[in-house]
């Protein structure tokens, strides 16, 4: 896969912040993404065959890892701070984390996908 898609030219980290931009890791420009989540079979500017590759659960990982650490010290802090009622802690805090991951998820997928890009996996090695 990916032969005769030199990386050379770019870091690692320009893959991965291409892809959390959600284009392409190769030349920065393209989309590679077809809606929400689904990828593209190519970029729609170079042709790199992004669609190749299979993230997994590398993205949500990655996210649950992020919005918990960033929800779980705020949700303390209120509790321990204002001590809100419990209707109001079980409506805000569902809410949010839903929304934050919504949010967050598709990002996190695009950069997984520009580090896989960058190291030239597809997700199906053994
Ligand atoms: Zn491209």
């Amino acid at each position: 896969m990916n032969t005769g898609y030199s990386r050379d030219s770019y870091t690692k980290l320009t893959s991965i912040v291409r892809g959390f931009k959600r284009s392409c890791p190769h030349c920065g420009h393209g989309k590679i993404f077809n809606g929400y989540l689904k990828l593209l079979n190519t970029c729609s500017n170079c042709d790199a065959p992004t669609g190749e590759i299979r993230a997994d659960d590398l993205p949500p990982y990655v996210t649950i890892l992020l919005v918990g650490h960033f929800i779980v010290p705020i949700l303390l802090y209120v509790e321990a701070e204002y001590r809100p009622e419990l209707w109001m802690q079980m409506t805000l805090w569902p809410s949010l984390t839903l929304l934050l991951t919504l949010t967050v998820l598709p990002f996190i997928k695009g950069a997984a996908v520009g580090l896989m890009w960058h190291l030239n996996l597809k997700g199906d090695e053994h």
